[in-house]
């Protein structure tokens, strides 16, 4: 009788490349965007007044009226159902981290019984889901259960095909019936538009033909791909996305032969498969490689307006996870999914651009240009200075524990990273304007500036892929973001302190020229200011190393290790203040998200505790008693045919190790359940989340220790889980 883990190694072998169509004689700009309700295809389905209106909110976030409304609908309508689409669904993106739609047919019955087809203004603008039924931290039962989507006109709709079902779908926010956001879509507009309007008082210092400014975001994600036979045969990766248990392959990623390697067939045809259902939804996927861990690679889209950039991305994820089933592959999302193999993060580019065609976080042509670049690129790096905390928060999860810290990926320390050539331009300004700044002074340090920025920006080898925070030449990338997280969280945080920050700033420089400062030397004298208070931020050097722990701490940086900890940030004075001053959370709205997020934290590591404590009873020590048995049936063997003990000295020894192993096993199931217990019996939700981290998560290491040792020693005939190597470099 074979188990589960060799007829799924059976199927691997005998599992074929799927063959996909390829684009034929098409180029991607041929399949592009075709289901997407956007360009050209609103123009022909529209009336000129509906396709300005639309236009017009899509710009300005503005409210389309309901009369327009039903003419967009009745557009979006014939130009779904002329592809076949029966369906309809408010697409949203509540706090479980995925994705829900609730689908309905266009179909109905007046109500003289004629059977039509039937999708209105109302329709399209708001649908009613039930909130109870998602994380809510609470505000729904002090209101009502009622909850609304509403449709988000600055994202298009689109059309999702799974097998021959077509549906259009409507991106939309998720609110509560008294106007509480419930998702991650409602901050995040807000924290666009409130950055939109600080950015364009600063721009005004330098150009006043800026009326709108735009966060743009490109997302790298990084994902693992493995055969779905023995990702079915794991009940951990099944449930929880990552193995609980498993002892490292003899070989894994020390030889590097994986990074950019060529990318294997199998895995190939699922990345054209599901790049082709990308593009078909307007993603602008551009690169493909192997990343560094086995198994691991990486693809990224050319950035976009940070709202329809999020969006996508928390489709591809959905695409990916649907297309590797049609390639018998699993795809897995999650942050460490192998236990000493690198884990896989989502770093987050993002940058500022005007609706004049300038990035300004790009270093611009002339002196005058220059100084707006230095404004808004002192100003990021003075608010993750003041707000690192938050960030840190941003980024928090179950999953992202367990990466961050680790050797591969940036610590829980915030800091900046913006190179050498940056680092001197900053030391000029800092030590070079003085209280008495002449405007003779600042046209020569204005010219030494901008002598210093150009070219030198792109330049690759001034990296540094150890910081959490880097500034890039032309955008900082935000690399601690897990693989799995909604882009929304971080981008949410980093728009709003960017938008506090500038605030602040331009109440600073109109204070001096109000006191008589000409405005560029104000400029100046208040970025010096700013690089001075945010210095302990910066930091060039190698932040994996355990030096930087300590010199963070001396200069007195955050260092929050878990989860629990890392969001308190959300709940303390300042962190509610900065949300509430721009329009994004109300304190009841940060409070409730602070206790959904432990909640989520909470049911992540009890699933997990749960999951391992099965494991490791139901398939790890049956595994090892079998096998002992083996060994005592052929210890009682050789002594009955007379032999002495000598000639079974390793069988005993054997017998005693695994008898160790399998005691310790089972001594800390039976310790973390009882811990488990307690921990549940804690109301407070915080509180709880902390046990949670500090007493039960640590017998996760204590008990795979044990577990993984029986691996090496058990029979390989008689292990039911698929081991690392299997899971890793079967192709
Ligand atoms: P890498 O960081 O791997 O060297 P690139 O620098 O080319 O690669 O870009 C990485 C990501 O940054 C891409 O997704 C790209 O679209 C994005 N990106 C480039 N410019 C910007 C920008 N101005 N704003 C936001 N993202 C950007
Ligand atoms: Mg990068």
């Amino acid at each position: 009788m074979s188990n589960i883990r060799f007829q799924a190694l059976q199927s691997v072998a005998n599992a074929e490349e799927k063959k996909i169509s390829g684009y034929g004689e098409k180029r991607i700009t041929a399949i592009f965007g075709t289901n997407v309700f956007s360009g050209r295809t609103i123009r022909e389905y529209l009336s000129d007044e509906a396709y300005k209106s639309l236009m017009n909110s899509a710009k300005n976030g503005s409210r389309v009226d309901r009369r327009m409304a039903d003419q967009v609908a009745a557009g979006m309508k014939a130009w779904a159902e002329e592809r076949g689409v029966t369906h309809f669904t408010h697409w949203f993106q509540p706090l479980t981290g995925t994705t829900a739609e609730k689908h309905d047919s266009f179909f109905t019955i007046k109500s003289d019984g004629t059977a039509i087809e039937l999708f209105d203004g109302d329709a399209l603008i708001q649908q009613e889901p039930d909130a109870s039924s998602f994380p809510n931290g609470g505000i729904r039962a002090t209101f009502e259960a009622r909850g609304y989507t509403a449709w988000d006109p600055s994202s298009p709709a689109f059309i999702m095909e799974s097998g021959s079902g077509k549906t259009l779908c409507i991106p939309t926010i998720f609110i509560a019936y008294n106007g509480e956001s419930l998702d991650y879509k409602a901050p995040l507009l807000k924290s666009i538009a409130a950055l939109d309007k600080a950015a364009v008082d600063v721009c005004h210092f330098f150009d006043k033909n800026v009326s709108k400014v735009t966060a743009t975001l490109g997302w790298e994600q990084e994902y693992f791909v493995i055969d779905e036979a023995l990702a079915n045969a794991r009940p951990d990766l099944m449930m929880c996305g990552r193995t609980l248990l498993g002892h490292g392959p003899a070989k894994g990623q020390q030889l590097e032969d994986h990074y950019f390697g060529s990318i294997p067939e199998r895995v190939y045809a699922f990345m054209q498969d599901f790049e082709q259902e990308s593009y078909k939804l307007g993603i602008p996927l551009r690169t493909r490689h192997n990343e560094v861990a086995p198994s691991q690679f990486e693809c990224a889209p050319i950035f976009e307006e940070c709202n329809i950039a999020v969006d996508h991305n928390t489709l591809l994820m959905d695409v990916m996870n649907k297309v590797a089933k049609r390639h018998k592959l699993k795809a897995l999302l999650h942050e460490k999914p192998f236990a000493g193999v690198n884990g896989s993060g989502k770093h987050n580019n993002w940058s500022l651009a005007t609706d004049t065609g300038v990035n300004l976080l790009s270093p611009g042509k002339t002196p005058r240009t220059n100084l707006m670049f230095l404004t808004f690129f002192v100003n990021a790096i003075k608010a993750v200075h003041d707000y690192d905390d938050l960030l840190r928060g941003a980024i928090a999860s179950a999953n992202n524990d367990h990466r961050l810290g680790a050797n591969e990926a940036p610590p829980a320390i915030i800091s900046v990273y913006i190179g050498k050539y940056l680092s001197d331009v900053l030391d000029e300004v800092e030590s070079r304007v003085k209280e008495k700044f002449t405007e003779q002074d600042e046209v020569i340090l204005k010219l030494d500036i901008h002598k210093q920025i150009p070219e030198l920006l792109m330049d690759n080898t001034d990296r540094n892929r150890t910081s959490p925070f880097a500034f890039t030449g032309n955008k900082f990338e935000f690399r601690a973001v897990g693989s799995s997280a909604n882009c929304a969280s971080p981008m949410v945080v980093l728009n709003t302190i960017m938008a506090e920050t500038l605030k602040q700033f331009k109440k600073d420089v109109d204070a001096l020229v109000e006191k008589g400062d000409k405005k560029e030397i104000a400029v100046l004298q208040v970025l010096r200011d700013y690089i001075t208070k945010s210095k302990k931020i910066r930091f060039e050097g190698d932040n994996y190393s355990a030096e930087w722990a300590e010199e963070a701490e001396r200069r007195g940086l955050n260092n929050f290790k878990t989860t629990p900890e890392a969001l308190d940030a959300f709940v303390t004075e300042k962190g509610k203040q900065v949300f509430y001053d721009n329009g994004i959370y109300s304190k009841r709205e940060l409070e409730a998200r602070h206790e959904i997020m432990l909640e989520d934290y909470v049911k992540k590591v009890q699933i997990e505790a749960r999951l391992l404590g099965y494991l490791a009873t139901n398939h790890v020590l049956p595994a090892a008693i079998n096998y002992q048995n083996t060994l005592v049936e052929n210890v009682r063997g050789l002594k009955e045919i007379g032999l002495d003990k000598k000639s079974y000295k390793a069988q005993l020894h054997l017998i005693e190790v695994i008898s160790g192993h399998i005691q310790n096993v089972n001594d800390n199931v039976e310790a973390m359940l009882e811990t488990r217990k307690r921990a549940n019996e804690i109301a407070d939700y915080h509180k709880r989340a902390l046990k949670y981290c500090h007493e039960v998560k640590p017998y996760f290491d204590k008990i795979r220790y044990h577990a993984d040792k029986l691996e090496l020693v058990v029979d390989d005939k008689l292990w039911p889980l698929p081991k690392y190597r299997e899971l890793l470099f079967m192709r």
